[in-house]
């Protein structure tokens, strides 16, 4: 199918955007890297009077490296974040995900801000956001706003943002020294979204974890922490009893959904054990940086 008619804008500032998207209220949607909204529109499950082209804004495509946090802008695509030697250096974890999303045609188009904004409930961006305990900031008609990552995502393709707002930035706070990391998906195909995906961070201090991170996607509506599991983490070595431990808090927490590609037990117990590989890995590579 095509989609329905709709008039189009090339805004060539933050300020042009934000006016026109006022302007045009609940009828409007931005227009980044498309991969998401063009199938959305091509089925007509959308039926926008204009697009907000942001492609031609300046200042919202880079990956910055500052000395506290990593900020990468809105319109940055997915490969670049792929081939970043800041982010291979920085955040390894975010790295290794943008293996897993998508095929190569569409990270050359795909961009964080949309991935972000787009909430797709199997998607490793917004999982990533989770981890690393991001922050994004807002751009709108009465000014600016930042807004925490677990605050964000609010239900399957819905997320804290209201007409006329447009992410803009997003903050990546850098990792404590000895913190090690794993990241673990199963999909179907290299590049589908994934049936689940588990992503971790553990931080040691003399022979225990002192910071646990276990971030979830696939698994439920929203990307997820599984905050009991890692507080049940602090103060212990990763030896068997505490790494199952944490398996079967992690399995406890999540509702999967059963669709076409796997049923709910199957994700279940594929979190289960995709979280176990991923704290094991995230467990060797701290010790490897404390040693
Ligand atoms: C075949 C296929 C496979 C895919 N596989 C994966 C996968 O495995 N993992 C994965 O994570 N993703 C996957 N994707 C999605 C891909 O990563 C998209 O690029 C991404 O989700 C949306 O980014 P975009 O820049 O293309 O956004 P767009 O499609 O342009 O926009 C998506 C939504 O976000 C809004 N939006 C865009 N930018 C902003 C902004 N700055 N501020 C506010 N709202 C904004 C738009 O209005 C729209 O509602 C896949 C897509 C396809 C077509």
């Amino acid at each position: 199918m095509k989609p329905a008619a709709f008039d189009y804008l090339v805004a060539d500032s933050i300020d042009m955007a934000v006016a026109s998207l006022a302007a045009a209220g609940a009828e409007a949607k931005i227009l980044a890297g498309g991969q998401s909204l063009v199938p959305m529109l091509n089925f007509r499950l959308l039926r926008p009077s204009i697009l907000v082209d942001i492609n031609r804004v300046p200042g919202l495509s880079f990956i910055a490296d500052d000395d506290r946090a990593v900020r990468i802008g809105a319109l940055t695509r997915h490969h670049q974040l792929e081939t970043s030697p800041v982010l291979a250096k920085q955040l390894p974890v975010l790295h290794e995900a943008m293996k897993h999303v998508a095929h190569l045609a569409i990270r050359n188009r795909g961009t964080i801000g949309g991935s972000l904004s787009h909430a797709d409930p199997a998607a490793e961006l917004p999982m990533m956001a989770m981890l690393l305990d991001a922050e994004l900031q807002i751009a709108s008609r009465s000014g600016r706003r930042t807004i925490a990552a677990r605050d964000f995502f609010l239900d399957a393709l819905t997320v804290d943002l209201a007409n006329g707002d447009i992410v803009t930035e997003i903050v990546l706070p850098k990792l404590p020294a000895n913190t090690g990391w794993g990241f673990e998906e199963v999909a179907r195909r290299a590049g589908d979204f994934a049936l689940a995906a588990v992503a971790v961070t553990l931080t040691v201090s003399g022979r225990v974890i002192s910071q646990a991170r276990i971030a979830m996607t696939g698994v439920g509506a929203t990307p997820m922490r599984a905050a009991a599991a890692e507080a049940l983490l602090i103060g212990r070595a990763l030896d068997p009893s505490a790494l199952g431990d944490a398996i079967g808090s992690v399995r406890g927490v999540v509702e999967p959904n059963t669709d076409l590609h796997a049923s709910s037990d199957y994700r279940r117990h594929l979190v289960g054990v995709l979280a176990g590989r991923a704290m094991a890995a995230a467990w060797r590579r701290a010790r490897q940086e404390a040693a």
